[in-house]
């Protein structure tokens, strides 16, 4: 059986290492866009700031991708394929025929007017190897910078680059830091934090445009204030990279739709990672990327489609890895308090534990230290019925391991 993937993500990668563990006799050429072999997207930020050692941003050694079986096309873009015949292009002049396809190409960051506008150097997205190299150049002889959004990557890139001496304005279109992940309390605790590490914070703030004559000087907001800055880094999301749905015929809304199988609406075809959307619409982050890829790389290679092992989607969560502050957000940390939850607080820290009505655990978000995280992600993943704990919860000193013999 001849697999093609395209995208050589966490996704892609999985997927390939799944399938071939699955079915040991298949053939997979993985197409990877980009020139460097795969590596640990989320470790960019400290690309940037150069902390992060050259080798272990990588997922495998380079010998890895010489095993029997595999053929890996570094720097080809898969550019066609017809579904009739089942034939693929590659951009450097492959032509292959394939039994089934993976889609794998991920995200691309998606640019707001004020930074797409601007042509002149002193813009940049972070989401590629080669991105971060550009902005780890700039920003080695700049002393201000603005960044666009204050999600989690954004918080970790400004995190870098204040590291590098920078002072940061985040301009946050909402009315809070890390709008996603914390809830009003965690957020102005966080926001204190973070401000003691050189960050300025414009919340409720859209950029308008930027201005310079040769590169970027300023950039100029909705309220007309200007920032005077010498770079301005773009977090404010992503946008599904799935043009090869067209040529396929594939259903699209955010993403590439995949059924619980990671299939997409033509048999044959599948998608995984943040190219896909799946049944449950969660996405975005590494680890649902992996588990797709493992899941889209287990059952493509099925010949009968009763073999196949549905996707089990995990709880999205989300980790903030800035020195000295630690975030935990899993699952449904439900900012606007409709749900049961109970809080704890103690000087800097903060947790919230949230249960559905029915007394589910449904998320939970932990701020300044790590304590109960792994018993708490286990029990939203678990879904443990939390039998009357939360109020106990909201107390100091919390055994965590209650949590663990809750049934699930
Ligand atoms: C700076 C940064 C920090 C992050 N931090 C975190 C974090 O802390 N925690 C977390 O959970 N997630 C984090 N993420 C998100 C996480 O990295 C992504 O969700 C994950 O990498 C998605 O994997 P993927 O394989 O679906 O897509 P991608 O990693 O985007 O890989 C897709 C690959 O396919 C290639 N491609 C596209 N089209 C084609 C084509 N036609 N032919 C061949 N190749 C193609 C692309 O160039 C790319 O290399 C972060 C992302 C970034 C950018």
């Amino acid at each position: 059986m001849n697999i093609v993937i395209a995208g050589a993500g966490i996704a892609g990668l999985s997927a390939a290492e799944a399938a071939r563990k699955e079915n040991p006799k298949c053939e997979v050429v993985l197409f990877s866009r980009e020139a460097q072999r795969p590596y640990f997207r989320p470790r960019l930020p400290q690309v940037v700031s150069g902390e992060a050692a050259s080798d272990a941003i990588y997922v495998h050694p380079e010998e890895w991708y010489r095993q029997p079986g595999l053929e890996f096309r570094l720097g080809e873009t898969l550019l066609e394929v017809n579904p009739e015949t089942r034939q693929a292009r590659g951009s450097l002049g492959s032509r292959l025929t394939y039994d089934a396809l993976l889609v794998a190409t991920g995200a691309v960051p998606f640019m707001p007017d004020a930074a797409r506008n601007f042509t002149l150097p002193g813009v940049f997205p972070l989401r590629t190897l080669t991105d971060a190299s550009a902005l780890r150049q700039t920003a080695k002889s700049s002393r201000t910078a603005v960044l666009l959004g204050s999600g989690l990557l954004g918080l970790e890139l400004g995190f870098a680059l204040t590291r590098m001496g920078l002072t940061v304005h985040v301009l946050e279109m909402g009315g809070r830091v890390l709008p996603l992940q914390t809830t009003p309390k965690s957020s102005a605790k966080l926001q204190k934090l973070l401000e003691a590490k050189s960050f300025v914070f414009h919340l409720g703030a859209e950029a308008e445009r930027a201005e310079g004559a040769e590169r970027l000087e300023r950039v100029v907001l909705k309220s007309g204030a200007g920032i005077n800055c010498d770079l301005m880094a773009v977090s404010a999301g992503v946008t599904a990279a799935a043009e090869l749905a067209v040529p396929l015929g594939l259903k699209t809304d955010r993403g590439i739709v995949v059924d619980q199988f990671m299939e997409t609406t033509r048999p044959g075809v599948y998608a995984a990672g943040d190219c896909a959307q799946t049944p449950d619409r969660r996405g975005g982050m590494w680890s649902i990327a992996r588990a797709e890829g493992l899941a889209a790389g287990r059952n493509i290679v099925q010949e009968d489609p009763a073999r196949r092992v549905p996707y089990v989607p995990v709880a999205p969560s989300a980790i903030l890895k800035v020195a000295g502050i630690d975030l935990t957000s899993v699952g449904n940390i439900d900012p606007e308090g409709k749900l049961p939850f109970s809080e704890h607080e103690e000087g800097d820290s903060y947790r919230k534990v949230v249960t559905s009505p029915a007394g589910l655990m449904a998320g939970f978000t932990v701020l300044g230290n790590r304590e109960g995280v792994a018993e708490l992600t286990r029990a939203v993943n678990k879904k443990s019925l939390d039998a009357g704990m939360l109020e106990a919860l909201s107390g100091p000193g919390f055994d965590f391991k209650r949590l663990d013999a809750l049934p699930g």
